[in-house]
């Protein structure tokens, strides 16, 4: 299993006595532990230049969130979005993508930041569901973080996945890029869990994905989580494109089906390599020599820099041939942060709101006739 061991373990004086902390220390004993006092030590490291950002990813901070736990994902302006929200139980992620978001959006954070009060965070998940009951939840936590990397030491799931197990109306997502699935094998997920991973060939793990599994890992850690009685996720997100990539692509797609059974695949993702300008800028300081960034990408509207639309109608519609051609059209795919002239040209089809992909993206629901459409399409 994948292991990663921070180099320090910060702790807020009032989160001394949770079971995450409990759990930490048993699992950690060799790391050098402090308890600090709330936001005093936070100051004493605040504000490091962006070149120390991979330094800040081994200083494992838990402190208690004072906030809201869950919010709406915030999508990407003028593009389809999924209607999906986020439980952030952690800030920043151990392992280093070249192009990591988190690079622009955490660039100046002092640590890796878990949050021990995961009481609240059932407490409030719990009145929002209840509140909601006829509305269906689709929710995750890998918005700002990897959901299973940290598993191991802080042992999360095993207090939300018998929590959501039990809700009719939500289905928890766990995204990651590790084989830390462990503690998951032993809880009964009751078909309200989905483990899904990001996946690319293996030549983009070597050369983008510092410090993750690799692709066999991660397709059996995918094996042993559907036999369990997971469902599971595959997030092609993002694609890259270079001299192969048709050839390794299509091999993954393959792979993938020969591993695990698409009738326990809840849905598929796509979606190309963005940036911002912010975020080459980052990727320039930290990692000059990704190839990502000779990429060539032009301004949308929503201010993120992507390859020209041609290409990425033609890498989504290659990777649909190959996904239809080794799983039927009940498993769903969808596109991640694109326009509807880009749906339209994939599927033959876009969503008209953001309700009606949520909708479809329920699992409860086999398949809606607009999936039928977009197979029909593309067949
Ligand atoms: S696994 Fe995800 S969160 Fe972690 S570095 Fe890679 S892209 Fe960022």
């Amino acid at each position: 299993m994948l292991k990663f061991e921070p180099e320090e373990i910060l702790i807020e004086r009032d989160c001394e006595s949770t079971a995450m902390v409990r759990r930490l220390k048993a699992a950690l004993p060799q790391v050098p532990l402090k308890v600090v006092d709330h936001g005093r030590e936070q100051v004493t490291f605040a504000a490091p230049p962006a070149a120390d950002f991979g330094a800040a990813k081994k200083r494992l901070y838990i402190a208690k969130h004072k906030g809201d736990f869950l919010k709406k994902c915030p999508g990407s302006d003028g593009q389809v979005c999924c209607n999906y929200f986020v439980i952030n139980f952690a800030s920043n992620c151990p392992m280093d993508c070249s192009y990591c978001y988190l690079q622009e959006y955490l660039a100046h954070n002092p640590a890796l930041k878990v949050f021990a009060n995961v009481d609240d965070l059932l407490a409030e998940a719990d009145e929002l569901l209840n509140k909601h009951r006829r509305y269906f939840f689709r929710i995750g936590t890998g918005e700002i973080t990897d959901s299973l990397i940290l598993d191991p030491y802080i042992g999360f799931t095993r207090e939300v996945v018998p929590f959501f197990a039990e809700q009719p109306n939500a289905l928890l997502e766990l995204k990651t890029k590790s084989n830390c699935v462990e503690d998951l094998l032993t809880l009964d997920p009751k078909e309200r869990v989905v483990v899904s991973w990001s996946m690319n060939p293996q030549t983009v793990i070597d050369e983008e994905e510092h410090g993750t599994a690799s692709l066999l890992e991660r397709l059996e850690a995918a094996r042993l989580c559907q036999d369990a009685g997971y469902r599971l996720g595959f997030h092609f997100d993002p694609m890259i494109e270079y001299t192969d990539w048709e050839r390794d692509y299509e091999e993954l797609v393959e792979q993938l089906f020969a591993t695990v059974d698409w009738r326990r695949v809840s849905w598929l993702s796509l979606g190309v390599l963005r940036n911002t300008p912010g975020l080459k800028r980052a990727m320039r300081e930290r990692l000059p020599r990704t190839r990502l960034l000779a990429a060539e990408q032009v301004p949308n509207p929503d201010g993120k820099l992507r390859y020209f639309q041609p290409l990425r109608i033609e890498m989504y519609r290659k990777m649909l041939g190959w996904i239809r051609r080794s799983a039927p059209p009940t498993v769903k795919v969808y596109l991640c942060m694109e326009s509807k002239h880009v749906w339209q040209e994939v599927f033959g089809y876009a969503p008209s709101c953001e309700k009606e992909l949520g909708a479809q993206l329920d699992p409860r629901k086999s398949w809606a006739r607009n999936w039928i459409r977009m197979y029909n399409s593309v067949s």
